[in-house]
């Protein structure tokens, strides 16, 4: 389906749950103020609610679906989930976003088995003392255990390295070499504006400019991905750096292609406005599939371009 703007919309976002086991000092909780340590198990989607929205939402154009937290592995219907959205027809494509602390052998394979493709695991530093003052705790060597057990595993890993000024900043050739050792993407993300409290944005906020800068000088190849209009930079000996930039960019709002779903049922026609479809109330009251249509329809029908009216 398309949106007023003309975006064709395929991508829908899942949080499956509120709750994380880390506290990053820079999380903007997917946009949603709901978020973490206030999930009330009365009002988590269950794997069948999610599984309607799902088959509704593929009727409406959706093809790829990402879980995202919360911690997505702190729940323990998580296979289930994955399950769920995997046998849905028209869905091509599933991916997770997680931290990796809690990842086992046993896991990852059951995630692989029932249709996970790719992860991204977020790992914004390979110093220790450094990963724990930015995600408030001590689970470095988890982390990198886990994000090597989905390098053995899944066809497609990235790291995801929110970039922060005086943190990780320096680190980048570090973290690209890590990266190409074992075979996965490196992805440097800009920081996005969560209004944290403190100046969180602008006591780290990281120059993109300078940074893809450095990244020209010692690329040698480069493309522009479809999605969200991601530069893509690849290097002597087959490494791969991508580069988020959300921030203030209007190419980014013109090629994003994706709505949200939090934990509690409510639709997000975008990451960085407070709108809510609600889609929970509807579920409970065992919503019919068009239903469910409609109230996807209303969210696409409402999004805009954030950073831009003018869509490139
Ligand atoms: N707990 C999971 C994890 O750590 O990947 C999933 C949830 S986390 C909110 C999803 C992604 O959003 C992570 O890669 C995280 O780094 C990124 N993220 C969170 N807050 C951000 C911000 N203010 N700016 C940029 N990226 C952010």
């Amino acid at each position: 389906m398309r949106d007023p703007y003309g975006r064709d919309v395929y991508d829908l976002r899942i949080q499956v749950t509120g709750r994380c086991n880390q506290n990053c000092i820079y999380c903007h909780s997917e946009g949603y103020s709901s978020g973490c340590a206030r999930e009330s198990f009365r009002d988590l989607l269950g794997v069948g609610d999610i599984r309607s929205v799902v088959e509704a939402a593929s009727e409406c154009g959706i093809r790829r679906v990402k879980i995202t937290g919360g911690e997505p592995l702190l729940r323990e219907d998580l296979v289930d989930v994955v399950w769920a959205i995997s046998s849905t027809d028209g869905i091509e494509d599933i991916s997770m976003t997680t931290n990796a602390t809690l990842f086992s052998d046993k896991i990852v394979e059951a995630l692989h088995e029932g249709g996970l493709k790719r992860a991204n695991v977020s790992l914004d530093s390979l110093r220790e003392e450094v990963y724990e003052k930015i995600t408030r705790s001590k689970r470095f060597e988890a982390a990198v255990n886990g994000l090597i057990m989905c390098a053995e595993v899944f066809s497609l890993v990235k790291i995801n390295m929110v970039l922060l000024k005086g943190l990780n900043d320096g680190e980048i050739w570090d973290m690209f070499d890590f990266a190409r050792n074992h075979g996965v993407v490196l992805q440097l993300i800009e920081l996005v504006d969560a209004n944290k409290g403190g100046d969180v944005f602008g006591e780290f906020r990281v120059d993109m400019d300078e940074v893809e800068g450095g990244l020209r000088e010692k690329a040698v190849g480069y493309y522009l991905r479809e999605m969200q209009g991601r530069p893509k930079y690849y290097f002597k000996d087959g490494g791969v750096i991508e580069v988020v930039r959300p921030m203030h960019n209007s190419v980014f709002c013109a090629k994003c292609p994706r709505i949200r779903l939090t934990w509690d049922g409510k639709l997000k026609p975008c990451l960085m406005t407070n709108d809510v479809i609600d889609v929970s109330t509807a579920l409970k009251n065992g919503a019919s599939k068009s239903e469910l249509k409609k109230l996807l329809e209303v969210c696409i029908a409402a999004r805009k371009p954030f950073f831009s009216l003018t869509v490139v």
